[in-house]
């Protein structure tokens, strides 16, 4: 019987490890991830900003692996693990037997302890559909602005509040801010898109706190220029779908009335890590990610390794106090290494000789940041260089890793369009968006329940049965009369169903 090599996750870490084993002989590897593709994550927040669509940054896993004949791809959600009979047991409790297993299930995002009440109001950006969800909400933001008269509650439509000023979120604010300042731009009659007020807030020091301090101080510059404003060594107090308190050392908690909140501050290893470390006695660091040993496997378990995001891996030659990042070069390379090393060990294992595997060691190629069109941050070894050329070397390299000949054709071209005209051809309201949440205070005027001017003989049924349903007047209310209400009266009728509408059920559980 060939050897069963199980992978959980087709992401980077798990994708590399399937490719490593395409020459392996005698071996049967079985892909499961709960999509049905590789997503490539780097370039979500271009999704998010509406500079590309889902589809030009994911590619189908089993269009992928076509060509690879020892690989079946299984779409399912792992839920739990069996050291003793060596199966990975899915959601519809179908068991997967394994000789060998790879976990490169990734992170989630962390909300330090408040997921339940911030996750609905400030989505992460670590899946297709929060990147699509924010996008919506984004877009929204200013069609709400357009419609809306009074000026406070407009303002708060335009504030746009990013937690976290690694690079997920200098990319988005930066992202956000050339929206405002360059593509909207005389597309609106009644405010002006550049009003927007885009806030990167971060609880440490400075921006991008894992790069050097120079490069920091670059993109903090850059940023600048872009209009968005910085507030660093301040953590976020409250998250709420109107309102963010912003907390902080000596100062004054500071409210900033607000209605998009956009989460970059933290990941933290996928519910999986704790299965693991219930099932194998493994340990989890702070971050909940599987501490593993110098081959990558779980302590005590040579043949299950856990890798990428999901894995808390120790390379001293890299630091001696950190582990390594969760970037996609780690993940990358630990999956080839995993890959790689399965293959050997059965060889040498096969000539009745026993196999020590040596220390996986990371080779860092570089890090880079995108703050916006022709400017970025780049520090690869001890050159380090910053805006135009750094910008290039950020496309040049992100098209090269994208997976599908396909994708990068689409990608390069896409760029180069919105980098001429300055467009972002991806700025579709898609679904149904919730148009319940239009202001009271509306520049247009509007029916009131029973109002006397309304149309007894509008014909709904024209517009088909489930217009017909969906349109079916309300149960009466209170009619709250615009021009008497009370700011809170106004804020409540517009942003209660805010939360409940925009964001339910768009992160992943
Ligand atoms: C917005 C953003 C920007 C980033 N930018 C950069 C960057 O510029 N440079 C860089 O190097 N890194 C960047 N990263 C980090 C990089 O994307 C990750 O380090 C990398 O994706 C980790 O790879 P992985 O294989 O460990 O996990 P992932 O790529 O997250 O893949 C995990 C896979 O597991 C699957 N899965 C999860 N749970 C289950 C389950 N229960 N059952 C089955 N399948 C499951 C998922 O569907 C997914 O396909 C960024 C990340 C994000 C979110």
């Amino acid at each position: 019987m060939p050897h069963r090599v199980v992978v959980v996750g087709g992401g980077f870490g798990g994708l590399n490890a399937v490719r490593a084993l395409r020459r392996a002989r005698d071996v049967r590897v079985t892909l499961i991830d709960r999509h049905n593709y590789h997503l490539f994550q780097p370039l979500l927040y271009q999704v998010a900003t509406a500079a590309l669509s889902p589809a030009n940054i994911a590619s189908p896993l089993r269009h992928v692996l076509r060509r690879q004949r020892n690989v079946d791809v299984v779409l399912g959600n792992v839920v739990d693990l069996d050291p003793v009979a060596r199966t990975v047991q899915l959601e519809d409790r179908t068991l997967v037997p394994y000789d060998s297993l790879v976990l490169a299930a990734g992170t989630v995002n962390n909300y330090f302890g408040h997921d339940a009440e911030w996750s609905a109001v400030a989505p992460g950006l670590k899946s297709v559909e929060e990147a699509v969800a924010i996008r919506q909400r984004l877009l929204l933001a200013f069609e709400r602005a357009e419609c809306e008269e009074d000026p406070v509650v407009r303002k708060a439509w335009l504030t746009f509040v990013i937690v976290g000023a690694g690079p997920t979120g200098v990319e988005m604010s930066g992202a956000i801010a050339e929206i405002a300042r360059d593509v909207l731009r005389r597309e609106y009659r009644h405010f002006d898109p550049a009003s927007a007020r885009i806030l990167l807030v971060e609880g440490l020091e400075r921006v991008l706190p894992t790069y050097d301090e120079e490069s920091s101080f670059h993109a903090r510059k850059q940023l600048e220029r872009l209009g968005v404003e910085i507030i660093t060594g301040r953590l976020l107090s409250e998250v709420a779908p109107d309102h963010v308190i912003v907390d902080g050392g000596e100062k004054e908690p500071t409210r900033i009335e607000c209605r998009n909140v956009i989460w970059g501050a933290g990941v933290k290893g996928h519910p999986l890590a704790n299965v693991v470390a219930e099932r194998y006695q493994a340990e989890l660091d702070r971050m909940r990610r599987v501490v593993v040993d110098e081959s990558c496997a779980v302590p005590g378990y040579p043949n299950v390794f856990v890798i990428g995001d999901l894995a808390c891996y120790r390379d001293e030659q890299w630091s001696t106090e950190l582990p390594l990042p969760g970037v996609a070069q780690v993940a990358l390379q630990q999956g080839r290494y995993v890959g790689r090393e399965i293959r050997k060990r059965l060889e040498v294992e096969s000539r009745g000789r026993v196999y020590t595997p040596p220390t996986f060691r990371y080779k860092d190629h570089g890090s880079m940041a995108v703050i916006g069109r022709g400017r970025a941050v780049a520090e690869v070894g001890s050159v380090h260089f910053y805006g135009f050329a750094a910008w290039v070397a950020w496309l040049f390299v992100h098209v090269l890793w994208l997976v599908g000949f396909g994708n990068r054709v689409v990608v390069l071209f896409q760029w180069a369009s919105s980098y001429l005209t300055l467009n972002r051809s991806a700025r579709i309201i898609t679904g149904e968006p919730d148009l319940s949440l239009t202001p009271v205070r509306s520049r247009h005027d509007k029916l009131a329940p029973g109002d006397p001017h309304a149309n007894p003989d509008v014909n709904h049924s024209l517009l088909g049965e489930d217009a017909a349903e969906e349109l079916a007047p309300p149960p009466p209310t209170k009619p709250v009369e615009a021009a008497d209400a009370t700011e809170s009266e106004r804020r409540v009728e517009t942003r209660e169903p805010a939360a409940a509408s925009s964001h339910s059920g768009d992160v992943p559980s």
